[in-house]
């Protein structure tokens, strides 16, 4: 059956997005849901009818931020109020789900509260807080919530760019002993097949050319064919290939004991998988990883590293570490230094550890001081930024294929990815936006290469032999 069609714009939205891509993602399908009842989607919270906040739970800090946001929003709705114009706030994802009924009672800015498994019913809960603010809903229900929300249409699409994020996956089953995830996103599901496949052909008709397909444990994906079998990530992506338009694909986040030897082989045989892969050790200590519940060790992860290399030489490797962990000694942290040495990273995320009420961590003996963890997260990330300079500039030189995604700051310039995702910018014609094409890199800076149009150095190469 076909969805009726948007109603006009009549009311805003303004969607912030907190912590990781499935956020993201989260807020994209939200902003869809409500411009399926007549919103469209704004750039600030002052132009907006409804303001939600899309919410991370995962450290402590983001909770906190999101605290404060809204002292700031509580400032725009009395403004609109006192002008005559109703503002409803609503928050969202993780915090949401973690603290429920507590947000409407900490602070009377919030009409309404909804968890990351319930956002489809969002027009319903919108409504109701419309006539008794303080809604909560974060029930998981039993229904499917990607087959009740409307598809983006193709202009939303079109305005998001050429490279989307698809979540093929939800929750974790994993309850690595830090973590809150399983707690706000509940149990591992895979999406199917066929619904991920509408969904990429219906991105790339609208001009869509790269994706990444998104999960908390992306590569433990097992989703049902529409034949009742079970594909694995490997072979989804395979299929994914096929989709005419869709010319690079990427998965995150991986789990380094879910790393199958199909999904190496894609690494290897098929082209549209970039070489670049979000692999989170975490520590570089097996003591450590033990109590972290990871169930991989320091040795594993040097061996899997070995594996994926042999499979794709150039790949660009990335990952999370904590420092901190209760019980972590001088010599667990000097193993945590010792592997990324011997890694080599591309780039890399690193967290002190923050203690989450309710996981096993928290009730963990052997607190390590703030001021060590401070020091510790300061040597790791001095190591990993050199790391990402070293390989920023191994590039200078090489010729590699970007693909162009928009205007750059500057007049004339336009800006795009490597395969291994870092921005590039040359000088060129707007034309090549949308396009993959060959960059000769010129200079590297920590997070963005510069480079020239491959054809232009052929070209001035032509005339200096002239
Ligand atoms: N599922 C992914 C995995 O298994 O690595 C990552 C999920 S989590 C959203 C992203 C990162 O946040 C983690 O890899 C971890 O480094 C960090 N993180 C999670 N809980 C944390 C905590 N309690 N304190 C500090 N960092 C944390
Ligand atoms: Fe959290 Fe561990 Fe699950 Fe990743 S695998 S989401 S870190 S519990």
């Amino acid at each position: 059956m076909s969805k009726p069609a948007e109603k006009p714009p009549s009311k805003a939205v303004y969607v912030k997005s907190y912590g990781c891509q499935m956020n993201v993602y989260d807020s994209q399908r939200m902003a869809d849901v409500m411009g399926a009842e007549g919103y469209r989607e704004v750039a600030t919270p002052e132009e907006a009818d409804l303001i939600l906040l899309n919410t991370c739970h995962i450290r402590e800090r983001a909770a906190e931020k999101v605290y404060s946001e809204l002292g700031r929003i509580r400032i725009i709705k009395d403004e609109a109020r006192a002008n005559g114009r109703k503002v409803m706030v609503g928050v969202t994802g993780c915090v949401a789900q973690a603290e429920g009924e507590e947000i409407v009672r900490r602070t009377k800015t919030v009409d309404l509260v909804v968890g990351p498994q319930s956002y489809h019913r969002l027009p319903g809960l919108v409504a109701r807080a419309g006539v008794a603010p303080g809604v909560v809903d974060t029930e998981f229900p039993v229904e499917d919530k990607f087959k009740v929300l409307p598809a983006a249409s193709e202009a939303r699409t079109r305005a998001r760019g050429l490279s989307a994020f698809v979540t093929v996956q939800e929750g974790c089953d994993k309850f690595c002993t830090f973590c809150v995830v399983p707690y706000t996103r509940g149990a591992e599901v895979s999406r199917p097949i066929a619904q991920i496949l509408a969904e990429v052909e219906k991105l790339a008709a609208a001009g869509v050319r790269e994706v990444t397909l998104l999960g908390q444990n992306v590569n433990a994906y097992h989703g049902m064919a529409p034949d009742g079998s079970e594909w694995t990530l490997a072979r989804l992506l395979h299929r994914l290939a096929e989709v005419p338009g869709i010319a690079r694909l990427r998965h995150t986040t991986s789990h380094p004991r879910e790393m199958s030897d199909d999904l190496v082989a894609a690494h290897r045989d098929l082209a549209s998988l970039m070489p670049s892969l979000h692999l989170p050790v975490q520590s570089g200590s097996t003591a450590v990883l033990k109590r972290m519940n990871r169930k991989h060790t320091r040795d594993d992860y040097l061996r899997l590293v070995d594996r994926i290399r042999q499979a794709r030489p150039d790949i660009a490797l990335t990952s999370d570490f904590i420092v901190g962990f209760p019980g972590e000694s001088d010599a667990d942290f000097a193993d945590t230094m010792d592997l990324v040495r011997q890694v080599g990273f591309a780039a890399a995320y690193s967290f002190t550890y923050s203690a989450r009420p309710g996981t096993p961590g928290a009730a963990m003996d052997g607190h390590v001081a703030e001021a060590l963890q401070t020091e510790r997260l300061h040597a790791l990330q001095a190591l990993v930024t050199a790391q990402q300079q070293a390989f920023q500039e191994s590039l200078v030189g090489r010729t590699v294929d970007v693909l162009f995604e928009k205007a750059g700051r500057k007049p004339g310039q336009v800006v795009g990815r490597s395969p291994y995702l870092s921005p590039v910018q040359v000088i060129g014609p707007s034309s090549v936006i949308g396009s993959i094409v060959p960059v000769r890199i010129t200079g590297a800076k920590t997070n963005s290469l510069d480079g020239v149009l491959a054809a232009d150095d052929h070209m001035m190469a032509v005339h200096a032999a002239e």
